[in-house]
């Protein structure tokens, strides 16, 4: 993975190999935003260049430089079986792997995912490739443990100890107080670098032990290219739940429940991040940016989303992603969360 191959990103790649190259490398990063997939990649190219045996220094074009992509740990690192590189990141129970499960079982399948995917699969991608179908994926101690036992011992080629945990947001309690032992005490040539999509379910104490880059692009931005066909299926919950038309919110409510609980939770931050977009159009008095293909509704919708309920309705969507991440019954959760919103709609 070279940086070459990544979309964008050229002010933040520039500035990394800046400070590589000046040898002033944190020993705990980590890298929070970015487009779907934008984060591995940065952080498997950084790596790539930062082991790298030959950089290359160009003096035109937008990056100024990147890793060779020849030599053997660059190789090594592309195909992701470089011995100083541990990767950790949200396993599950499947049908072959029904109890225990983590990082290192599934090594191979990531690997190939990682390769398949060039590094930018998304964390959906990765739960169907492993087969946990709607399970919540999560990092767990025993993650720690092998992060741990890896750092303890000499780099196999010599060079650097490099960790990354990708989606980081997933990790749980053990394991976050295992990782902050090990932050706190950094042995040698090493680097941990955390990537997340949000870094909002992170510990402070995790947060304030880690250099933070913060990538353009992230959730708040991908309204204008959700692609998920979710622009669709919003305005029609949200017409009935104004209505309130039992039987056809209900219809609604099904056709959502249909979705698995990691789409369902996208969904519902998509919902959110338009209605925060409305509202701050509609105080500058700016046409938003929604685009349903229903222009009645495009043109209706923000105006009913004002200082006296925005609140509300992000505060109840943000609940029923929290409900649907303890594994609440989902079309409860997504009833409640109807009524609260229509609840609030009317408070205009
Ligand atoms: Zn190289």
């Amino acid at each position: 993975m070279q940086f070459k191959d990544i979309d964008g990103q050229r002010v933040v790649i520039n500035r990394l190999t800046e400070i590589i190259d000046s040898g002033r490398v944190s020993h705990a990063q980590m890298i929070v935003g970015g487009c779907q997939g934008d984060g591995l990649q940065l952080a498997v190219a950084y790596m790539q260049y930062l082991s790298c045996q030959h950089r290359q220094h160009y003096a035109e074009g937008d990056l100024r430089a990147d890793s060779c992509g020849q030599c053997p740990s660059c190789k090594k690192i592309a195909a992701g079986v470089h011995p100083d590189l541990l990767f950790v990141y949200p396993t599950a129970t499947t049908t072959s792997v029904k109890k225990d499960p983590s990082s290192e079982v599934f090594a191979t399948r990531f690997r190939e995912f990682a390769v398949q995917t060039q590094w930018r699969g998304s964390l959906n991608e990765w739960y169907g490739a492993l087969g946990v179908e709607n399970k919540q994926g999560m990092i767990r101690e025993r993650d720690a443990d092998a992060v741990v036992e890896r750092l303890a011992v000499k780099p196999y080629e010599g060079g650097w100890k490099m960790c990354v945990v990708w989606m980081a947001e997933k990790m749980n309690l053990s394991f976050a107080n295992k990782l902050l032992k090990t932050l706190e005490e950094p042995t040698g040539q090493t680097v941990i670098m955390l990537v997340c999509d949000t870094d909002q379910p992170l510990l402070a104490t995790i947060k304030s032990r880690v250099q933070t880059l913060r990538l353009a692009g992230d959730a708040a931005s991908a309204l204008a290219d959700a692609d998920d066909g979710f622009a669709p299926m919003l305005v029609a919950w949200l017409r009935q739940l104004f209505k309130l038309r039992m039987k056809e919110l209900a219809a609604e409510v099904d056709k959502l429940s249909a979705l698995n609980r990691e789409q369902l939770k996208r969904f519902l931050l998509f919902a959110q991040e338009v209605v925060e977009d409305c509202y701050m159009c509609h105080m500058v008095n700016t046409p938003s940016h929604l685009n349903s293909g229903d222009e009645r509704f495009d043109a209706n919708f923000p105006t009913m989303i004002t200082a006296n309920n925005v609140e509300a309705i992000c505060n109840a969507l943000n609940e029923a992603q929290f409900a649907i991440e303890r594994n609440a019954y989902v079309k409860i959760a997504l009833m409640q969360l109807s009524f609260a919103i229509s609840k609030a709609l009317k408070r205009r």
